[in-house]
Formats: structure tokens, sequence, C-alpha cells
């Protein structure tokens, strides 16, 4: 029986204006080699100054992980020569990073587990290739260049792909809830290399592999699976697993070598010269944590209190911060949370593109959503006709009242009225009505539905059942 070890080096772009060490524009998507100068382009004598908000947000985001924030660090030089490098080194730190020692408790099936994380440290990015196939040739965008990242390096405590797909969506979740990071795998401003190992269980850790670029919370997985099972099988045969640096292909699902031990790089790394040492002092770390909103772990554990929700909705619910603020604030309109909490799970959401950033201008307000909900809750209105009311709320940004009112879709209550439509269907339908007394009691609904078409969702289903019960059994 091996066991799987798992650890993980996140890089998470931080969400600075200008770069880490110059006053060029972060922007993405911009036209190639446009948000350059002397700095981030490598001239020779041209001089880096930190950016401080970088510095903060760094902070933010491992005071966020528990992490201990050192006074004092330093910058070093990560040497090696590549195309889109242009300083033939990276400024990172190597030697004494920011911050160390922090964790992340996650929850896999049910377990608790902590991740510990060993060190964050500040870097500048390097500069994009891209390769033209039909060409042949290669192009390189310097805008990326000198943009900062942080890198945060996990333990080996990750015990399965299962887990590290969650540490990840964790902490994706968490740097965009404190404003440090947007998130976005596709565009690459969160990435993840992933080192794999297996062992006996008792047994010193075994030699990893490391995996690069794994940008999906799906390729994660796959990406660790399929090396585990590759593991085990070169160590079934009798083979030595040998420390190298692969790449994951997601079509074929495989793992491929892209450097072996032999080839592996030497960085030289050596102090930065042209940078004083980092100093964080406690004011500054004090601050920072200030600005730390509450996490999605605590507001869970808060929603199910207060509001008493279930913990799948408390869950669904803060999976993004401006989405667990429009629900709060839409509870604290009309005081109906679990109510609020369905509506919004189950109907609103289907209005929303992409649940990170979809509430940050909700498709409607809460104060007008929260009339809606109690609308509904009163009986005003019954529910079929409320989700067909709600996009025509989101479409044309008119309140439920008018709404109604226009549409004439009051909910019909009375149980003359609801009689006097029941009446209506059954001399409608004499030969179900011939079928359901001579027990096909399965046609009940089929009167129910009648009754809910002939007034377009409008009358009390409850009601309607209970009424159609009498007249049909009860006779
Ligand atoms: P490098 O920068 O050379 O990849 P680091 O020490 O920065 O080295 O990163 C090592 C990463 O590999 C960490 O996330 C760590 O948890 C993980 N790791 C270390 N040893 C093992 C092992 N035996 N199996 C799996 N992961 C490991
Ligand atoms: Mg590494
Ligand atoms: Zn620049």
């Amino acid at each position: 029986m091996y066991k799987s070890v798992i650890g993980l080096e996140i890089h998470a772009q931080l969400l600075t204006k200008t770069k880490l060490f110059c006053s060029c524009s972060t922007e993405y998507g911009d036209s190639p080699n446009t948000n350059v100068c002397p700095v981030c382009l490598g001239y020779p004598g041209a001089l880096p100054v930190l950016n401080r908000k970088a510095v903060r947000m760094a902070v933010k985001a491992a005071l966020a992980l528990n992490c201990e924030i050192a006074e004092t660090s330093f910058f070093d030089r990560k040497n090696y020569f590549y195309p889109d490098l242009p300083k033939g080194y990276q400024i990172t730190q190597f030697y004494k990073p920011f911050a160390t020692n922090g964790y992340l408790i996650i929850e896999v099936n049910g377990e608790k587990r902590k991740i510990g994380i060993e060190r964050i440290h500040i870097e500048e990015d390097a500069g994009k290739s891209i390769h033209d196939s039909k060409t042949g040739k290669t192009k390189i965008d310097f805008n990326r260049t000198g943009i900062p990242l942080i890198e945060i390096v996990t333990k080996p405590d990750i015990e399965s792909a299962e887990e590290a797909s969650e540490f990840l969506k964790n902490l994706r979740q968490i740097l965009i809830y404190i404003g440090v990071n947007d998130g976005n795998l596709e565009e690459g401003s969160l990435r993840c290399d992933a080192n794999v190992s297996i062992h006996e269980p008792e047994t010193p850790l075994g030699t990893r592999v490391e995996i690069k670029n794994v940008n999906s919370f799906k390729f994660v997985q796959k990406a660790i699976n399929y090396e585990i099972k590759s593991q085990k099988e070169i160590i079934g045969s009798g083979k030595k697993i040998e420390y190298e640096t692969k790449l994951y292909d997601s079509k074929q699902n495989k793992t491929f070598t892209m450097r072996t031990k032999e080839e592996m790089l030497d960085y030289r790394y050596f102090p930065e010269p042209d940078l004083l040492a980092l100093k964080i002092d406690k004011k500054t770390v004090d601050e920072v944590k200030e600005e730390i909103p509450e996490l999605p772990s605590d507001k869970i554990k808060r929603f199910m209190e207060e509001y008493e929700l279930s913990k799948k909705d408390a869950v669904s619910l803060t999976v993004s911060k401006y989405l667990a603020d429009f629900f709060e604030e839409v509870s604290s309109y009309n005081k109906i949370p679990i109510k609020n909490a369905n509506w919004i799970l189950s109907e609103l959401l289907r209005y929303v593109k992409d649940i990170d950033t979809g509430f940050i201008n909700p498709p409607v307000k809460a104060k007008p959503f929260a009339e809606f909900v109690k609308k509904v809750d009163d009986g005003e209105i019954t529910g079929l006709v409320a989700k067909e009311l709600l996009p025509e709320m989101i479409k044309t940004g008119k309140e439920i009242e008018v709404l109604i009112k226009q549409k004439g879709v009051e909910k019909i209550d009375s149980d003359d009225k609801i009689k006097e439509l029941i009446s209506g269907v059954l001399s409608e339908n004499q030969k179900e009505i011939d079928r359901y007394k001579a027990g096909e009691k399965k046609l009940f609904g089929f009167f129910v539905g009648q009754v809910m078409k002939k007034t377009k969702g409008r009358a009390n289903p409850q009601k309607v059942n209970l009424l159609l019960k009498e007249i049909l059994d009860g006779k």
C-alpha cells in the first residue's frame, strides 16, 4: 500500500495597477510590448523601485493564510537564460522570504485537513513567449515581465488529488475575497505546479516529480492521479523514481518529461544588490490585518448560526463575497433568510453568468429582490408566477408590485373562486372523471394541472389540491 504525497506551488498575480519594480501598467490584453520601460526590459543601469502596494497585498494574503510575517526579508536574483527573461535573472525571495509557516484548513468528504504553508515570497513574472506553429517562429510579449506575483509553497501535507484540488479552490476563493487576485486560471493570473511522490507509510518520503502549470481544478486532479499511477507502476516494476519536471497534456491525459535531473537548472541565486532589505513593520501588519474581511470558513459558520441555513446553502452563498453580501442585504430588508437563500440559489443564480463577479453588480438590487421574495412568502403571488416574473424584473428593472398589477397575476386564493375554476375544469373533462372514478388515481395530477393552466399558475396550489380532493373524492 503506497501513500501519495503532494505539495503545491502556486503563483498568484497581485492586483496592482502597476508592475513590481516600475510604473508600467499591468493591464491584461494590451497590445504586446506597449507596457514596457528600461526597468522591466532589463536595460543595464536601470534601477528597480519596489511597489509598496504589492507588498501590502502580499502581506494581506500571507495573513489570511495564517503565516508569520518576517520583519526583515530580502530579494534575490534567480539566474537563468530564456528569451522571455530580458534581464537574465528574475528578482525573487529565495534565502529569506517575507512569510513562512502558515496553514489552510480544508474539508474533503466531511473530514477537516490542515495543510501547512511552508513559505510565501514576492517575485516578478517573466514575459510571455507566443509560439506560432504556422511560421515556426516565436514572438515575445514583455508586457508581463515585472508583474507582481506571490508564490505560495505548501508543505507536502496533501494526500490525494482531490485534496489538492480542494486546496486550490479554497486558496483561490480566499485570494479573491481579500481582493489581491482575480482567480483567473485561464489568463494565468493563478498558476499551479504540483509535486507528487509516493511512499510506503512509516518510511521516508519518496522522490518527487514536479508537474508544471496545471491550470484548472480538473486538470490538477487528473495530472496528479496520472502521475501517482505511473509512479506505482515504475516502482512495481522494480525501478526507481528519478526527480524530474514534467508537463501535463490535458488532451492525452498524460504527463511528459520536460527536464530530467541531469538537465536541472542551477539558478545560482544571489542577493539582489539593487534593492534594500524589505522591512515590514508591525504597524503595517496591524493595518493590513484590519483590512481582511470575514473569510469564507467563518462566514459559513456564521450564516448557519445567524440565519439557520443548512451547511450546503451556507457554503453555496459564500462562494463569492459579493453574493454573500447580497444575501445579507436582502435578508436585512425582509427577515426571511431561508426563503431568500432558496430563491437566490435555485432561481436568481440562473441569471448570473459568472458566480465570482456576477454579484459585484447583482442582476436585481437587494431591496426589490427582498420585496419579491416577501410577496411570494406572503402569498400574494404563487411560486410559479414568481418564477416567471423574476426574469421580467431583471430585464425591466421594474418593481414586483408594479409587475403584479401590470400583468394581473395576483394569487387566486378565495375558496369560492377556486371551486368555480375546478367545476369549469371538471365539466370539460367528463371522460377523465370517469376514468379517475374507475380507479385511475394518477389523473388527479392532470386536474390540478388543468386548473393551474387555466389560471396561468395563479391559483394557490395547496388549495387547488385540497378542494379538488374534496370535490372528487368527497362526492
Ligand atoms: P523547488 O522550488 O525546487 O520546486 P521547493 O522546496 O520550493 O522546491 O518546493 C518544493 C515543493 O515540493 C513544496 O510544495 C513541497 O511541499 C513539495 N515537496 C517536497 N518534498 C516532496 C515529496 N517528497 N513529495 C511531494 N512533494 C514534495
Ligand atoms: Mg518548484
Ligand atoms: Zn516597466
